[in-house]
């Protein structure tokens, strides 16, 4: 199966494409956690986009559109995949529509996870990430430990410069001006599924797949 998981900074689409990618067993790629890992190995591509995500804005297209293509070149993709972060401009998804064809793929199913905007405000705000392994967990599910529950590094939860209050209002800024078109995009091509991104999280795996197998 191919699968794009969309929707708005904050409204869960790293957490449903990491426990659809075990349950269907297929690889999460998510270009945020690309793009964070060659900024902590300092690649020449690293540093340029850190500052870019510092401000909450959109690495250049061909940038990603070059990790996207390397990506879904690799033998696990193979076997299906689910993006968690890309495209994020129609320029991007023209660019994965002919990748696909070139990979005769074309039966790629795109999930809209959507949220309102105050209850991404507040999500955001109460999320930290481990700068080990770069997990992201709530406040509540961190309340009292030491240490990351995934990697066991101790002191190592912060809050993403990317997800302080006034980066959070500019990435919600550049996902309505760049990304909405996207979703515009595949909805005149009829291809989208919208779930509620409000409620368990268990909840809204059930819905995704769900509606994945009708
Ligand atoms: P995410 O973890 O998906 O919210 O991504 C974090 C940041 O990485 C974004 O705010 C962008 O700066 C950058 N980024 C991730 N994916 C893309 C993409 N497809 N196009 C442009 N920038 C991206």
């Amino acid at each position: 199966m191919q699968l794009i998981i969309f929707g708005s900074p904050g409204v869960g689409k790293g957490t449903q494409a990491k426990i659809l990618s075990e349950k269907l067993q297929i690889p999460h790629i998510s270009t945020g956690d690309i793009l964070r890992q060659s900024v902590k190995d300092q690649t020449e591509a690293g540093k340029k986009a850190e500052k870019i995500m510092n401000r909450g804005e959109l690495v250049p297209d061909d940038v990603m559109i070059d990790i996207i293509k390397d990506r879904l070149n690799k033998p696990d993709s193979k076997k299906g995949f689910i993006l968690d972060g890309f495209p994020r401009t129609v320029i991007q998804a023209e660019a994965l529509d002919n990748l696909l064809n070139e990979l005769k793929l074309n039966n790629i199913s795109i999930v809209n996870l959507t949220a309102d905007e105050n209850e991404i405000i507040k999500r955001l705000n109460r999320r930290r990430a481990c700068k080990n392994c770069g997990k992201i967990f709530t406040l509540e599910q961190i309340s009292g430990l030491k240490k990351c529950p995934s990697c066991k590094e101790e002191n190592s939860f912060y809050l993403r410069d990317d997800d302080k209050e006034d980066v959070i209002r500019n990435r919600l800024a550049v996902f309505k001006s760049s990304t909405m078109p996207v979703i515009q995009y595949y909805q005149n091509k009829g291809k989208v599924i919208t779930i509620d991104g409000i409620g368990s999280i268990n909840e809204i795996n059930d819905s995704i797949l769900k509606s994945l197998r009708n």
